[in-house]
This record gives C-alpha cells, structure tokens and sequence, in this order.
C-alpha cells in the first residue's frame, strides 16, 4: 500500500458534477478538497476536445472515452448499443453535443409531485439555472448572466436551417423562440456550451478558473478502484495512477464517477445486490438491490437524406477544404469547426395523450455518422430524434472484478421488449414514422430537388380529440409556468 492522505471531501470523477462541486466545495478555504479522475487533462492545445466541429473524434477514440456497449440487445437483431462516456478532465461535457437543454418545467414540477421532491420544482430550480450560466445573447427571466457557464446561441447560417424551419411551419409545428424559456414547445435555434469557438465544458468553466486554489489537488490519470469503508461509513478511496496504488481518506467521500461509473465503483467497493456481489467474489458490505437498477437512456434514430442542392456542409468533410477550416477556426475563432452544427431541432408531443412534449429532434445541415463519416459522398442532411421520459429501464451491472475485464467489457443493458410499456413503444415509433417523416417530406419540398423521399399519408395521430390538444399546437408549458410564476 502507497502513501495515505487526508481530505475534507474527495470526489471521485472530474466530469460534470465532479467540477461544479470541486469549485463549490473549495471555494470555502477551510475545506481541503481532493479531485480524482481517471481520464487526462484536457490539454488547452488538445484541439479534438475544443474544437466544436470535432467531437466525432471523441465518440470512438478510448484516449477520451470509456466506450461502454450494451449487452447484446435481443430485441435489436442482438445488436450491442454504444454507451460512450467521457474519461478526460471535464468528463462527458469535454466530448458530448455541447446542446445546452435543460428539461421542461413539467419535469421539475413531476419530480416535486411525484416524488415529494418539493424544492426540486421549477420554480426552486430556475435560480440555479439562471446562477450558473452567462447568456452571451443576454439575460431575461430564464437566463442569467453572471454564471461561470457561457451559453452561445448558435448563428444557424446555412440554408437548410431556414428550411427546416419552414418545414416545422409547414407540418404545423409552431417556432420557439428559446426552448429554454417560456415555451419548450416547437422547433427553434439551440444555445450551445460554446464560448469563442470552443467547447465550454465543465472543466473549462468551473474547474480551470479554480485549478491554482491551494486547499483544492485535481490528479488525473487517477482511477479509484475501491471506495473503503469501516462499516457503512465510507472513509477513503483506493486508486491506481502511474500504476501505483494509493490511498486517501476523506470525512465525505462523493462519488461523480456518472450513470455507470458510479455504480460500477460502489458494487466494486461491495455495495449493491448481495447475491450479485457474492458470486463475483466481492465481500458484501451493503445489501442495497437498487445499485446499478433503474437505468434510463434515451435511444436516438436519426434519419439521412442527400440532397441535391449542392447547399449542405459536406464540403467540409473534404480534406482539401479542412486546412482554411482548421485556420478559421484557430486564428479567427469561426467557421465550419467553430460549431458543433446541431444548431436547430426541437420538442413536440408524439400524441395528443401527453401533457407536454415527449420526442426531441435535432437537425444537422450534413448527413454524418457517428464515427465522423459520411454515409455516401455528396450533400446530404439528417434529423436526430429520440423519445423522451420513456418507461424504459435497464441497469449496470459488474460482470468481473477483473480491472481491464470490467473496464472493457459491457456493463449495461436494456430491458427486453416485454417491459417496453406501450407508451414508450408508441413514442419510438412515432418517432421514426409521423413527426419526423412529415418534417423531412417538407425540407425536401424546400429544396424540391431533394432525392429519395416518398410521399407519406399524414398520420392519423394529428385528427383532434375532444379536450385533447393538438399536437401541433404548443400550450401547456406556457399555462404551468403562469402558475409557476406566480408562486414564486
Ligand atoms: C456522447 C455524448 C453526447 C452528449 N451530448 C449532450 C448534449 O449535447 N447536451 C447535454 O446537455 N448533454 C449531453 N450529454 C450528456 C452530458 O454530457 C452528461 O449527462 C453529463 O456530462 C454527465 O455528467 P456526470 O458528472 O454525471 O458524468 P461525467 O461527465 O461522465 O463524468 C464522470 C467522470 O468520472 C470519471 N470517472 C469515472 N469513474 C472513475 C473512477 N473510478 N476513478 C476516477 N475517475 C472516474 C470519468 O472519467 C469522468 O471524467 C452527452 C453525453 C455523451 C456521452
């Protein structure tokens, strides 16, 4: 056993929560804080992480990235879904869409009814929101302008963007003009986590400003193996860097490892479902079942189009443009590279049964794969849509105490079909078939020279229903928030 040390708090993981809590907790001199994380720096020279245009590289690159994948998926032809998670300083925010969204004020408002959560409502969680951000655009009653995150709203210059748009007017959605303020309903223009023409990560925003803080130390290349405990009480942490275990014992140990780091670390360090732990060989030191349990994703499908007008960024994918691209971008903090194009989407009600919007769609001026490629070479566009607040579970499980094996290997699944409720099964394919058929029918008649689109009936979910509203019609977020604001 190595060197011990002593800490007020240690967190465990540097990502999104990792930083904001690292700079909150060592803002007060007193507390002496230490901050582990697995992955490297984000080197300021490191352009795959600032570069906002080049986060694909980020998506299949282990240097940056945990690479999880889901158990074979039996309902998915056994298909292993990608799970990418950040591993870098910064976490998932120094490699992830950079689309500033937060949920919709009926979230806020389920989790306090729901769940007696109630100062986790919408109008308690506004202030923090305003607190932590700087809006570039200004501030107004949704947004602040003294946080240490900077939200760009993006410039959406390309013309398929103004063909999206009329193509939500056309399929009778209605604009927004902030799907962060007053209404989340419709399609508008995203704000991004970019500042400058760089990302603007967590790490960016709350942990570098504070990095020379003498009562805070930030390792990386440190990953925690073990959390000790002396009884239930969690003490320390065991953790590797340069090979080398370590030991350091806090008053509070927090985990931020994420979704699966998280519980992957606590059923290591012997917490979680007894049964599981035993048969793994790992000595129990809490039976908690719902470790690992209770898993929510949300699946996104997205849909490719070329498109004959010769107006998409695909040129950008050509290596001989990349050079002036790549120049734009370091010396005048514009261009291609200086966004991460997912510039437009926007929220709608896949039926009339929801209170408010259940899919999410995001639209990008270039047909692109995740991996950076293009799926035939020419102008191309996509639309990116996803269910939201399914009923779905899955779960993380350890399936070894073996470190590489357990890093490697896969960790989660989703549950099979039979416990798909059909509201969720509804979403998904309305997902893939009403909303976001009628959208790309009409950026296709748009550019009316667009290829490979047939024509499609619209869908039978637009008839009305008595007391029912519209879908097309944006409404019950503006009336809750009126009520909101009068509570506060
Ligand atoms: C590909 C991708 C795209 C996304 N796009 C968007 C988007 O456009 N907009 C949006 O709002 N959200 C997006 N998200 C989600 C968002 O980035 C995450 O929800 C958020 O960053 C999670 O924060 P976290 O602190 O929980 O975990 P993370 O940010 O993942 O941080 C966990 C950190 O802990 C470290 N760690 C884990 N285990 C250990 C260990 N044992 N020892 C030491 N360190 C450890 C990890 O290396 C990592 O740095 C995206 C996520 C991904 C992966």
């Amino acid at each position: 056993m190595g060197q011990q040390q002593n800490y007020d708090y240690i967190i465990v993981g540097a990502g999104s929560a990792g930083c904001v809590l690292a700079n909150r907790l060592s803002a007060n001199p007193d507390n002496k804080v230490l901050l582990l994380e697995a992955g490297r720096p984000d080197y300021r020279i490191d352009f795959r992480i600032h570069m906002p245009a080049a986060l694909t590289y980020l998506l299949t690159d282990s240097t940056y990235n945990w690479l999880y994948e889901s158990e074979p998926e039996p309902n998915m032809h056994n298909r292993r879904i990608a799970q990418p998670r950040g591993k870098v300083l910064g976490g998932s925010s120094s490699i992830n869409g950079m689309i500033y969204i937060r949920g919709n004020a009926l979230d806020y408002e389920k989790w306090a009814n729901d769940h007696g959560l109630t100062k986790w409502d919408y109008a308690h969680c506004l202030p923090y929101f305003r607190k932590c951000e700087t809006r570039l655009k200004g501030q107004d009653d949704y947004h602040g302008n003294n946080g240490p995150l900077a939200i760009e709203t993006a410039q959406c210059d390309n013309p398929l963007f103004s063909a999206f748009f009329d193509a939500t007017q056309q399929a009778g959605y209605p604009l927004t003009d902030d799907v962060n303020g007053y209404q989340q309903e419709g399609f508008g223009i995203f704000d991004q986590n970019i500042y400058r023409g760089r990302r603007h990560s967590a790490a960016r925003a709350y942990l570098h400003p504070v990095m020379n803080r003498k009562n805070l130390t930030v390792l990386t290349g440190a990953t925690t193996d073990k959390v000790l405990f002396e009884g239930k009480t969690a003490i320390g942490v065991e953790y590797r860097k340069w090979g080398r275990k370590k030991t350091a014992y806090g008053s509070e140990i927090i985990s931020c490892g994420g979704a699966i780091n998280s519980p992957k670390l606590l059923q290591l360090s012997g917490v979680g479902d007894e049964n599981t732990l035993k048969n793994l060989g790992i000595k129990p030191v809490h039976h908690l079942p719902g470790v690992g349990e209770n898993l929510q994703d949300h699946l996104e499908l997205y849909v490719q189009y070329e498109c004959k007008e010769p107006v998409s960024m695909y040129p950008a994918l050509k290596y001989h443009n990349q050079p002036k691209i790549g120049f734009d971008w370091l010396f005048r903090r514009k261009g291609a590279a200086a966004t991460n194009h997912f510039e437009a989407g926007g929220f709608v009600r896949g039926n009339e049964d929801v209170l408010y919007p259940n899919l999410q769609f995001h639209f990008l001026p270039l047909a692109i794969r995740y991996d950076g490629s293009a799926p035939n070479k020419g102008h191309g566009f996509q639309l990116h849509v996803g269910p939201m607040n399914t009923d779905v579970r899955g779960h993380v499980k350890i399936r070894s105490t073996n470190r590489m094996r357990s890093q490697r290997s896969s960790l989660t699944t989703y549950p099979r079909h039979k416990s798909v409720k059909s509201g969720s099964k509804r979403s998904v394919s309305l997902a893939i078939s009403s909303p976001s058929q009628r959208l790309i029918i009409c950026v296709a008649k748009s550019f009316h020279r667009a290829a490979r689109l047939r024509r499609i009936k619209r869908s039978s979910t637009l008839s009305r229903e008595k007391g029912k509203v519209p879908i097309t019609q944006a409404v019950p977020v503006k009336w809750a928030l009126k009520v909101m604001r009068w509570r506060w």
